[in-house]
């Protein structure tokens, strides 16, 4: 186990696209970290500059301590799995998980020692005289893992690996994932675009746009009390209800939309005062599921009336959609038989979930 570090990293590529921009973050010993993003944010040029297979343009990348910026890929001792398996297609299952070890000169008995003990941890004594043409995406996805774990290595990388993956199969390799890791404990760096991955596996999640670190929290963390607008939106699903607006207070204190395309009422608490006093423009936050609806006016201050515009019933919860200024925001709701789109209904706002943003986007 390895604890690696990147300290003020910077990627620029030869034809000047600045692909990483001073990104600091360390993995302890054992850990399992996810790096999210849209797509181009520069995941992969992160992970491929741990590997060694990109040249850091500034900053230090250290390995227990010790600059690793200028060790050759080779010496690195990483684990890689990716998107699209990189079996060699001519040789069997067992040639494929025993080729990194002949690589390493490795004795026979040794090889056929770790090869037997990697296809049962993974499930996979069946296939082991087929080749990858004859077993299916997950199966290679399997051996592709145990190509990765068989050498014992240092760090493992995985960059996007369920991606070509059909839904249930992603899920279940969600898991044999995590259990390996469990089982394993080397320190993993693992690059998705899909935020439920990054959810469900990491035990910390560091989340990238246009090159720059936005957060670096646990699951929890990042989803209750996201750094940014940005942060909000992408963690998330259905996304996270936004409503930009400024106060006013008259009888009592209101946050009004921009055009007066909304307004709620707030109680008279510290926390809304504080805000009312510091902010002028403001975006709060909510997740659907801290909004109800109710077809009387609800006892709580905080509601805002309108239109279900489309109701999706997912069987253990039902999404409840309604439009603001032609914003689609969305309830999390259990039962809600009595509803149908086209109700004028009211959504009442759990105002101690609301979420405050500044101007700049930055959580209050
Ligand atoms: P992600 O993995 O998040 O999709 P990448 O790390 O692949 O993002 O890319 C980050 C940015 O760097 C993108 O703008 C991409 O177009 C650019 N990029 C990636 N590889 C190269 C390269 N070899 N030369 C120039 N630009 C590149």
């Amino acid at each position: 186990m390895t604890k690696l570090e990147l300290r003020n990293i910077h990627k620029i590529y030869p034809n000047g696209t600045q692909a990483v921009k001073d990104i600091s973050f360390s993995a302890e010993k054992g850990e399992f970290i996810v790096l999210v993003g849209p797509s181009g944010c520069g995941k992969s040029t992160v992970l491929r500059m741990i590997a060694g297979l990109e040249s850091i343009s500034s900053g230090d990348l250290l390995f227990d301590g010790e600059r690793a910026n200028d060790l050759p890929p080779k010496s690195r001792d990483i684990g890689m799995v990716f998107q699209n398996y990189a079996l060699y297609p001519h040789l069997t299952i067992r040639e494929n998980l025993a080729f990194p070890l002949k690589i390493k000169k490795v004795a026979r008995t040794e090889v056929k020692s770790r090869v037997s003990e990697v296809a049962e941890m993974l499930n996979i004594g069946k296939l082991l005289d087929k080749k990858p043409k004859e077993i299916s995406g997950g199966e290679r996805q399997r051996v592709a893992l145990g190509r990765a774990i068989i050498r014992k290595p240092r760090f493992f990388l995985f960059d996007e690996p369920l991606s070509n993956l059909d839904a249930k199969l992603r899920v279940q390799m969600r898991t044999e994932i995590i259990n390996l890791h469990r089982k394993l404990g080397v320190t993993s760096i693992y690059v998705t675009h899909d935020q439920t991955e990054a959810m469900t596996m990491g035990t910390r999640i560091l989340l990238l746009k246009d090159g720059v670190l936005q957060q670096n929290a646990t699951p929890d963390v990042i989803y209750h009390s996201p750094r940014n607008i940005f942060a909000a939106s992408f963690i998330g699903s259905p996304q996270i209800n936004l409503f930009a607006g400024n106060f006013e207070r008259s009888d009592n204190l209101k946050f009004v939309g921009k055009n007066r395309s909304f307004s709620f009422s707030l109680e008279n608490t510290d926390k809304f005062n504080f805000l009312a006093k510091e902010a002028t423009e403001l975006t709060f936050a909510i997740r659907p599921e801290n909004i109800s609806i109710s077809k009387e006016q609800p006892q709580n201050l905080a509601w805002i009336e309108s239109e279900i515009v489309n109701i999706e019933r997912l069987g253990y919860e039902t999404l409840v959609y309604f439009k603001i200024a032609d914003e689609l925001k969305s309830a999390r709701l259990n039962n809600i038989s009595q509803y149908a789109v086209g109700d004028k209904v009211f959504f009442a706002i759990d105002t101690s979930k609301l979420i405050p943003y500044d101007s700049d986007g930055n959580i209050i």
